[in-house]
């Protein structure tokens, strides 16, 4: 089991779409957590169903995480649970542990500290596991979300994780707004309230996110993505009226843009 694990988490991930896992911390995760997202526990068994799909098939996952300290401008003793929470996975501690069905063995981390313009590319290449932390809710705070994604250029993302109506939706806007595809797997999804959620999921749906399943995303084995871009003339001639946006052609980033 050992060698397979090494070789998995080392060898250069498999093209196309890529695993984005939200948050998946004890805090949230955990019914004894600071900040449980309700239901969270029932569905950490298909979140792991995912994470080893992934693993199985050498397809990029890529965490994001809470990393706080007291003083973050997201935590406060009087939280109005939209842009201010109390305080939760807090650096060292158990509750910003990932649980142990998303946890990654050996992850490239990511943390505030920009790099510089250029260094990302070669630091993700050949890492399938990759750990984006961060101090808000956000992930696009981390100043090297968007180098990152820049350097994997999915073809699809696939996101689950908490909180729907939370995390997943700043993930999934700052996706959608560039121009990026993206699915969402429901049933390893779970929101802190639910108006708020259905209101999110909404949105995503008039804004083209394709909503899945735990049940689908493991059987394709995270590999029925789009059409190669040569077979789009092609594929789209068969009378489907649906356009087809790569979004390794939509993304542009100014280092993608430098490099190219
Ligand atoms: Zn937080």
């Amino acid at each position: 089991m050992a060698p397979l694990d090494s070789v998995n988490s080392h060898n250069a991930p498999v093209a196309g779409k890529i695993l984005w896992d939200v948050d998946t911390q004890a805090d949230f995760m955990e019914p004894s957590g600071k900040l449980y997202v309700p239901g969270a526990k029932d569905v950490a068994p298909a979140m792991e169903r995912l994470v080893d799909a992934a693993r199985a098939a050498c397809v990029t996952h890529v965490a994001s995480a809470d990393d706080h300290e007291l003083n973050d401008p997201e935590i406060s003793a009087t939280p109005d649970l939209q842009s201010t929470f109390p305080p939760h996975c807090l650096r060292g501690t158990r509750g910003a542990e990932k649980i142990l069905e998303t946890k990654q063995r050996d992850p490239l981390p990511l943390s505030l500290a920009p790099y510089p313009p250029g260094l990302i590319p070669p630091l993700v290449a050949g890492r399938r596991e990759i750990l984006l932390l961060k101090k808000s809710f956000d992930v696009f705070t981390n100043p090297n979300t968007e180098a990152l994604l820049a350097a994997l250029a999915p073809e699809e993302i696939v996101v689950f994780g908490v909180a729907t109506d939370v995390c997943n939706n700043a993930a999934i806007l700052g996706f959608l707004q560039r121009g990026l595809r993206v699915s969402f797997v429901e049933d390893a999804s779970r929101g802190l309230d639910e108006a708020r959620t259905t209101a999110c999921t909404t949105v995503w749906r008039d804004r083209g996110v394709t909503f899945t399943t735990t049940e689908e995303v493991v059987a394709s084995r995270l590999r029925d993505s789009l059409p190669p871009a040569d077979e789009t003339r092609e594929w789209s001639g068969t009378g489907s009226t649906t356009p087809l946006i790569s979004p390794r052609r939509g993304f542009r980033s100014p280092s993608s843009r430098s490099s190219s």
